[in-house]
């Protein structure tokens, strides 16, 4: 069987062959953009690169990009343990032209990749083009035959990509597996496009037009490449398999949770492993990269991410913390690939651990309120906000981690109902604050409370209380 490590090497040692520099991922938390949250594509270490900002001594590249999306544009937190194609943390394999080949090469490459080196069957393969981009449709004819039914055009901004509101830009063309019709789900364009029956493999991004404030748009003096495949997607494709999480990797590690907390790993207890799996490599990866949990910003969604996995551990029955027990068999599988993995590995557990054993102190008691509110609920009805809220300031539960505990029984939250619970909250402590007279204090402790967001507002009285911080 192909391993994933393999898969990762056969792509990097084909675009070196083909005059690329092989690089390294950059750390998850990006150097010098405060905008984004974390990695979530190759091109993000290479965006000055391809603005014009910076210059390098080539103009190819190739990376197996560390990513995630668990916040922002790219959230796939909810996708989690659902869909057999989605990770928090996944590898994004890329190739990368600055003003060098343009569409023609880029296509050819990717062809010859996925048709020769990796031998997959021509007949199972389609691609989208932007609904306009006729010359790229072309292309796909002349290199791999493509006849126009399988050549599918597609209005929308999900063949459109921007670098944001105005910079770089341009049409992309991504291509898809069909795994058969025993799936469910349509090409890309129909009803059923979300289903798993046909699967995205790689984007591959044309920057051709750089999009300026006034809304009017210019072809770049430098027109540049920017692909993505997902590891763990092309990995799939070429063990046979349909779902990312029965991948050599992923199973492992899911046998691992399954062992550690004596369970079956394909028993009732499934999407469970599944979540803990994906978790602990988004986990600890952030934390290696120095992202420690915390009540705002990186450290929040580290947390709320952390949390989660917590509680499908503690669904599993699991009698002590869980999630450190793992490390050893991620830093097994990755960390030959990335080596700060084993070097941060004690800290990785310590964290882990730390934050298990503090959340445990109130999981348990803030999940038998919740099955109790439950219960008086009638069928399918919304938890209300108050609720939840309760859940999250008493008992440090995250918003998502108790819609994510509801959607198993189909139920949601009444997130608006959350949000007026949670301005009430805020209302009150400033209340509270006014009447002390120290007016220019007060001011100034709620434009902190302000600028560092409520989460850390509400940390200094209930949170700590509760031992959460
Ligand atoms: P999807 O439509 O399946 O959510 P996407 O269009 O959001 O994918 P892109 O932003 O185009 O994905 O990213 C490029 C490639 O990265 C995808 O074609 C896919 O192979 C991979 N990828 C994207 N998101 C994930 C994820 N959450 N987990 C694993 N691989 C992913
Ligand atoms: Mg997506
Ligand atoms: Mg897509
Ligand atoms: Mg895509």
């Amino acid at each position: 069987m192909t391993s994933l490590s393999d898969i990762r090497s056969t792509f990097l040692n084909f675009y070196g062959r083909n005059g690329h520099q092989v690089l390294p991922s950059s750390p998850l938390v990006p150097r010098n953009d405060p905008t984004l949250m974390f990695a979530n594509s190759g091109m993000v270490q290479f965006k000055n690169r391809f603005t014009g900002v910076e210059t390098r001594d080539y103009n190819r590249a190739t990376t197996a990009q560390k990513c995630v999306r668990a916040g922002g544009k790219h959230n796939d937190l909810d996708n989690v343990g659902y869909t057999a194609r989605h990770h928090t943390f996944f590898e994004m394999l890329g190739n990368f032209s600055f003003g060098d080949y343009f569409k023609d090469d880029a296509i050819a490459f990717a062809w010859e990749l996925l048709t020769r080196d990796f031998g997959l069957a021509k007949d199972k393969l389609l691609v989208t083009v932007y609904h306009t981009d006729d010359e790229t449709a072309q292309i796909w004819k002349k290199v791999a035959g493509l006849t126009d039914d399988r050549i599918i055009r597609i209005p929308t901004d999900d063949n459109f990509w921007r670098m944001g509101p105005t910079g770089p830009c341009g049409p992309c063309t991504e291509i898809f597996y069909d795994h058969g019709d025993k799936i469910w789900g349509g090409p890309p364009g129909s009803a059923e496009e979300d289903g798993d029956r046909f699967i995205e493999i790689w984007n591959l991004v044309f920057m051709q037009n750089e999009q300026f404030e006034d809304g009017s748009m210019r072809p770049l003096d430098m027109q540049s490449i920017d692909t993505g495949m997902g590891l763990e997607r092309i990995g799939a494709l070429l063990q046979g398999k349909h779902d990312n999480y029965d991948t050599d990797l992923m199973r492992s590690l899911i046998e691992a949770s399954a062992h550690a907390t004596s369970t079956d790993a394909d028993g009732p207890g499934k999407i469970h492993h599944r979540v803990i799996a994906d978790h602990l490599r988004a986990t600890s990866f952030l934390i290696a990269d120095g992202v420690m949990p915390s009540n705002d910003g990186r450290g929040y969604v580290l947390r709320r991410i952390m949390r989660r996995a917590m509680r499908h551990a503690h669904q599993l029955g699991a009698a002590d913390p869980l999630m450190h027990r793992l490390v050893p068999a991620l830093v097994q599988e990755m960390g030959a690939a990335y080596p700060e993995l084993g070097q941060a590995r004690s800290l990785i557990e310590e964290t882990l651990k730390n934050e298990e054993v503090r959340f445990r102190q109130t999981l348990d008691r803030g999940l038998r309120l919740l099955d109790d509110e439950v219960s008086r609920l009638g069928d399918g009805a919304t938890l209300p906000g108050e609720t939840a809220f309760k859940l999250y300031d008493t008992f440090g539960f995250p918003l998502d981690l108790t819609q994510d505990a509801l959607r198993e029984q189909g139920r949601t939250v009444d997130t608006d109902g959350f949000e007026v619970a949670m301005a009430a909250q805020k209302a009150k402590a400033r209340a509270a604050w006014s009447g002390t007279g120290e007016a220019a204090d007060a001011t100034l402790w709620l434009d902190l409370a302000e600028e560092k967001g409520v989460t850390d507002f509400l940390g200094y009285d209930t949170l700590t209380a509760e031992g959460q911080v």
